[in-house]
């Protein structure tokens, strides 16, 4: 049984970091169906109120873990059990040391083209042991390249396939196909792929810690703010609703 939290209707798993891994580790070796796994920060929770698709597509996640700093202040201000911050990159991070040790292998959808062989090349140095079963660009043009890399997948059979389209487009991607997708675990995490091919940095960790990413990311990429500014109206209305 899942312990979820509702932020304004979206069910966040109460999990640590450790815990969040366990899960993983679980889905790897249930033999079961693909479980879909999302990270949605306060501006996914905020175009799920209005996307009707997108807050079924959340709703049938078998794992949502709470990234971003505002949906853990949300939860503070009105006391509810979601305490602790667990991003995308950090459970990423501690997954592919997970299928290193043992051997387990990864796919990596997404990113410009070359980026996810970078990336996978950089993870193999870093995670030794791990297996990398493919990686594909994310710039997908019509059904028959969508077809390919279906089958491109399937062949592998990752363990685990990690889709960075950004979102909400990695959440749809993986719910058009989950049904025809062989791996264990669809996890969507963003731009993920540009860390691990280092062309983009992640904030020092002072800043991580301080939960300050978002901070240090608008200094770096301050286009990005007008998309920063649903956070208030986040908060407003999550402190607003009954
Ligand atoms: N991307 C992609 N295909 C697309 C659009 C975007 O592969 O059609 C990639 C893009 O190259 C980048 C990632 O998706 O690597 C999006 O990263 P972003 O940081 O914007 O996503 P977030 O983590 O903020 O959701």
């Amino acid at each position: 049984m899942r312990d979820t939290q509702s932020i304004l209707g979206i069910n966040f798993d109460v999990v640590n970091e450790k815990e969040a891994l366990e899960k993983l580790i679980g889905f790897i070796n249930e033999d079961s169906k693909l479980k879909k796994v999302y990270t949605p920060n306060p501006e996914i929770v905020m175009l799920a109120q209005d996307d009707k698709d997108l807050y079924r597509i959340l709703e049938e996640a078998d794992l949502v873990l709470a990234d971003g700093i505002g949906v853990i202040i949300a939860s503070k201000i009105k006391g509810l059990k979601l305490k602790d911050r667990v991003t995308g990159v950090d459970t990423m991070d501690k997954l592919l040391g997970y299928c290193g040790q043992y051997s387990k292998s990864i796919f990596i959808f997404g990113g410009k083209p070359g980026i996810a062989k970078i990336a996978c090349g950089n993870i193999e140095k870093k995670y030794k042991g791990i297996k990398i079963a493919g990686y594909n660009h994310g710039y997908i043009k019509d059904k028959n390249e969508e077809d390919a890399l279906i089958d491109k997948i399937n062949h592998t059979k990752p363990d685990v396939l990690f889709i960075c389209l950004g979102a909400p487009r990695q959440e749809k991607w993986i719910d058009k196909n989950k049904d025809r997708l062989n791996c264990s675990i669809a996890m969507g995490v963003g731009g993920s792929v540009d860390v691990y091919a280092g062309v983009v940095k992640r904030a020092p960790v002072v800043f991580q810690n301080l939960g300050l990413e978002w901070f240090y990311r608008l200094v770096k990429e301050p286009w990005r703010f007008k998309r920063m500014l649903i956070l208030p109206k986040f908060l407003i209305k999550f402190i607003v609703n009954k």
